[in-house]
């Protein structure tokens, strides 16, 4: 059901309210140098498409660029704080963060590539060890260490969380803090020259703007494409599996990475799991079916193979999302076009997206407000890059 803006023209216009979204309209609403007014336009307010409520809900400190670092550096602090700084009237929301850490299987190979990220991962705070296979099997008897060289661990800092829960929380902290959302369609963006003038909604509605910020996910492209500019960012399917296993594992199980990309972690008494798919190619953003097929052919075997707990375990739910996957480098898109200067992208996040929602929300709050960046210097991530074609190199993704 459209419903419709207070105002005919805003400071800022948003476009799409899922966790980027609403990290920016609260950011923007909790700097008292900001005083422009906020709208937030989204399309479905149940969220069920978005990959905000599809995701696996992770965060890692291991990086290999120091941004992608101190990026989710900030976001674990904020995780962690999140119920005390997104109180409502007494309502603390708080994210179940479970700081099992990430677990990296290595070969040989891989070791050695895991050794050189260790060392700026260290530089940058992060709190990550080396396990060799006698340490790994001692801290984690589970693990079937064969073919394996080791391991690197993060001991603080990463897990997983409630991502709807985070989502809901900046959004319910930024409408009370008087950020205005409504659910309707951007369909149209009105451009003159290089200047964003405003938005057409589905319901026929023309909203005027001073800025607008693309935070529609996979369908940011599109958005992007009604302004006559250009992303390179496309829709991938990722599909997660839900399992129970016979035998439940001991002891904290981390966020476990297989050197093949199979992945899996604990999700209350089950289990989650994946893989980063051998054949990935762009799909269309309504297309929500699950490949089973990759569980049979690609994860479990895995699994079985990993942990030989997982030869007993039996699917009980699955679902597929989207990455809003930057075939450039796998990393966001943020910051201006570097012609039509208030077209301000967020996008393009390719699987991290979620825990770097705090950092990039401030950040673009700060591009808004001041015009360059406070805190974290995110213009590595720029649409400038985009155009010079020069990637943003991130070794660690999954
Ligand atoms: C299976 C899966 C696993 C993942 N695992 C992780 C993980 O472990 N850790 C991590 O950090 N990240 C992970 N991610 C990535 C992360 O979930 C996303 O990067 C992040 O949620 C993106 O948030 P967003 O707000 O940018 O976009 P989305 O959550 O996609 O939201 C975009 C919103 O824009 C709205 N919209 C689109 N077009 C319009 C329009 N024209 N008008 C109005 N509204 C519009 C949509 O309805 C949607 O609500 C995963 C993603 C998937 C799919």
């Amino acid at each position: 059901m459209a419903s419709t803006a207070v105002k005919q023209q805003y400071d800022v216009v948003i476009v799409g309210g899922a966790v980027n979204g609403s990290a920016t309209a609260y950011f923007l609403a909790n700097n008292p140098d900001f005083t422009g007014s906020v709208l937030v336009i989204e399309r479905d307010w149940t969220y069920a498409q978005s990959a905000t409520a599809l995701s696996s809900s992770s965060i890692r400190q291991q990086f290999s660029n120091p941004i992608n670092i101190q990026i989710s550096r900030f976001g674990a602090e904020f995780v962690r704080a999140f119920p005390e700084t997104m109180e409502v009237n007494g309502d603390k929301p708080d994210l179940a963060f479970r700081e099992n850490g990430y677990l990296f299987l290595a070969d040989q190979r891989g070791f050695e590539v895991l050794e050189r990220l260790h060392g700026t991962q260290v530089e940058n705070g992060a709190d990550v060890v080396m396990l060799d296979p006698e340490q790994l099997v001692e801290r984690f008897p589970w693990v079937n260490p064969d073919s394996l060289a080791g391991a690197s661990f993060g001991r603080t800092g990463e897990g997983w969380f409630d991502s709807y829960g985070m989502l809901n929380g900046f959004r319910k902290k930024a409408r009370s803090m008087g950020i205005e959302y409504i659910e309707n369609e951007v369909v149209e963006v009105l451009r003159s020259g290089d200047l964003i003038t405003g938005v057409r909604l589905a319901s026929g509605e023309r909203i005027g703007c001073g800025m607008l910020v693309n935070t529609a996910g996979t369908r940011g492209p599109k958005v992007a494409r009604m302004a006559g500019l250009d992303i390179p960012v496309e829709a991938r399917r990722r599909s997660l599996f839900v399992f129970d296993c016979h035998t439940p594992l001991p002891g904290v199980v981390p966020l476990t990475i297989d050197p093949t990309g199979v992945f899996f972690r604990p999700e209350g008494h089950l289990y989650l799991g994946g893989t980063y798919p051998k054949v990935d190619p762009e799909v269309d953003v309504n297309d929500f079916d699950v490949l089973h097929d990759e569980f049979e052919e690609e994860v479990w075997p895995i699994l079985a193979e990993r942990v030989p707990a997982f030869e007993a375990i039996k699917v009980v739910n699955s679902w597929a999302g989207h990455y809003d996957f930057c075939v450039l480098d796998h990393n966001a898109i943020v910051g201006p076009h570097n012609e039509v200067r208030n077209f301000l992208f967020c996008n393009g996040f390719s699987g991290h997206g979620l825990q770097q929602a705090p950092a990039i929300g401030r950040g673009l709050s700060e591009l808004i407000t001041y015009g360059g960046y406070r805190s974290l210097d995110l213009s590595a991530l720029s649409y400038e890059r985009v155009v010079e074609n020069r990637p943003f190199l991130e070794d660690s993704v999954i």
